[in-house]
């Protein structure tokens, strides 16, 4: 897109980007004129994904574990060195650890809320030391329908989903003044490698619960982020869009 894309021109750093929704929130930056950075624990295949994406064309990519402080923070001073500052950052790496609370481990929920909340909190804190100086900026943090109404087998996922929610409303009043917003979206059921692994029958079950009666797509997500990364969106801060096809509303 030359010249009238919704994010023309400026720098975006997207986590657990190698695939899935973040890799279609990448796409849909990039295809509104951002620089994109493509993050993910797997250096490869996030390199791999940006290679595919756009050959090296106002993209890039690098390894970075959400959950390690001096990684994110890298990956942060590597979008501003390669684009130039920081204007969009989009926390999306996420895994999940299913078991009910008899079969739950420790392990399993200090796993999952290490990488969406602690991930998220460290990723919100080195864009915000960014985008502070520089008084613009958007964050957008990926929770979960599942953190809205608490979801059967992920007692660590909905905490950490919710969790999400109340670290983007602090962090949209402390940040408001110095123009940087934070705002979160609620995905629903989304077709991913995540909800590839649901057994079938329960997949089909959540989507005949669905009022639009389907799972949702990637690039669906994609398209909320992209208004929220925008200045369409310039009034938001510390709002939560629900992508679920009608789901929990
Ligand atoms: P996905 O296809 O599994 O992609 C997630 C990516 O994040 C993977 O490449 C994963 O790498 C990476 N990742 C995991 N842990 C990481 C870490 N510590 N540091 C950096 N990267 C890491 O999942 P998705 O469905 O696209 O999910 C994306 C986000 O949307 C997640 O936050 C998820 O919770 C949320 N969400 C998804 C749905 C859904 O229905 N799919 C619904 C609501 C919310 P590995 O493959 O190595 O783990």
């Amino acid at each position: 897109m030359s010249g009238g894309g919704l994010v023309q021109g400026r720098t975006a750093l997207v986590t657990g980007a190698a695939q899935g929704i973040g890799l279609a929130i990448a796409r849909i930056l990039w295809e509104h004129g951002a620089k994109v950075v493509l993050a993910d624990r797997n250096a490869g295949l996030a390199a791999q994904a940006a290679e595919e994406l756009a050959a090296g064309e106002r993209v890039s990519s690098f390894g970075c574990d959400v959950t390690d402080e001096e990684a994110v923070a890298a990956a942060v001073a590597h979008a501003a060195d390669r684009f130039g500052g920081l204007d969009i950052m989009v926390n999306n790496a996420g895994i999940t650890r299913d078991a009910t609370l008899g079969k739950m481990t420790l392990a399993d929920f200090e796993a999952v809320v290490d990488v969406h909340l602690k991930g998220t909190w460290l990723g919100v804190r080195a864009a915000a030391a960014v985008m502070r100086p520089a008084g613009a900026g958007s964050i957008i943090n990926i929770s979960s329908l599942s953190g809205k109404s608490g979801n059967f087998g992920q007692t660590n996922y909905s905490a950490a989903k919710a969790g999400i929610i109340g670290l983007t409303k602090a962090a949209a009043k402390e940040l408001a003044a110095r123009g940087v917003r934070v705002n979160a979206v609620q995905p629903g059921l989304i077709r991913t490698a995540m909800t590839a692994a649901m057994p079938p029958d329960v997949f089909a079950a959540r989507e005949a619960d669905i009022p639009m009666k389907r799972a949702g797509e990637p690039h669906e997500v994609a398209g909320a982020v992209l208004f929220l990364a925008s200045d369409l969106s310039s009034y938001m801060t510390g709002a939560v869009l629900e992508v679920g096809g009608g789901r929990l509303m």
